[in-house]
């Protein structure tokens, strides 16, 4: 059984309709969503009907078709213009969002007339801190990609997740505890985007979601791994 993660932002904007939806799910039929690649591409909806028609990690709604992106562990990122009410979805895994794919699509955004401060945006479902061990000399080579400080963004020590539903991922390395959606939201404050418009659904892949939700707990249990697809629309009306 899927668990239901929902955004209290984006349930208070009554013109958008969005799910994060459970591993294996298959999404909306008339969902575009591109080949994802991690890199900082991002297209219009018109570009991947149908589906995986072009390359892109970012896509932007501007119509009623829902956009989507699909992940496992990497972060599902869900934007809502107010002012436009034009929709976004980004896949923003570690190498996507170093490579800027989530400052690309505020831009392109904002190109189309938003401007960040009327920009709403929920970081879905993830691997989180509490699961995600890199290597220490990561560090180095995120901060290259990264002009802003990392002190927020990783953990000496494993933190505990009061939440989890499974186990923990164990240290397989004397390494660090990286939070990813901390460094999203980081960004995301850098590009203009005010605090309190920016929500972390604060959901573990790895030990708080349903089996076969996470990439890395298949690589360590090879208990298989489906795709989690998260999707945002414009209502009709
Ligand atoms: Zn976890």
């Amino acid at each position: 059984m899927g668990i239901r993660v929902r955004s209290t932002l984006l349930d208070a904007l009554e013109w958008v309709e969005y799910a994060f939806q459970p591993a294996g799910e298959a999404p909306p039929d008339d969902v575009a969503y591109g080949h994802q690649r991690h890199s900082a591409t991002v297209v219009d909806d018109a570009a991947n009907v149908p589906p995986k028609s072009c390359e892109s990690d970012g896509i932007i709604g501007f119509g009623e078709r829902p956009v989507a992106v699909y992940t496992a562990d990497c972060l599902p990122v869900l934007i809502a213009d107010t002012q436009q009410r034009r929709v976004a979805a980004v896949h923003a895994g570690l190498k996507g969002t170093l490579a800027g794919i989530l400052d690309r699509t505020v831009e392109r955004l904002c190109e189309d007339g938003a401007s960040p401060d009327g920009l709403y945006v929920a970081i879905g479902p993830a691997i989180a801190p509490c699961c995600y061990e890199l290597g220490e000399e990561m560090l180095s080579s995120i901060a290259q990609s990264f002009s802003g400080s990392l002190s927020h963004c990783w953990h000496r020590e494993q933190p505990h997740n009061p939440f989890a539903v499974r186990p923990q991922a164990k240290a397989t390395q004397h390494g660090i505890w990286f939070n990813l959606p901390q460094l999203a939201t980081e960004i995301l404050l850098k590009a203009g985007v005010p605090a309190a418009h920016i929500e972390n659904v604060g959901f573990c892949t790895y030990c708080m979601a349903e089996n076969g939700a996470s990439y890395r707990r298949n690589t360590h249990f090879n208990s298989g791994y489906q795709s989690r697809f998260s999707w945002i629309r414009r209502r009709g009306g």
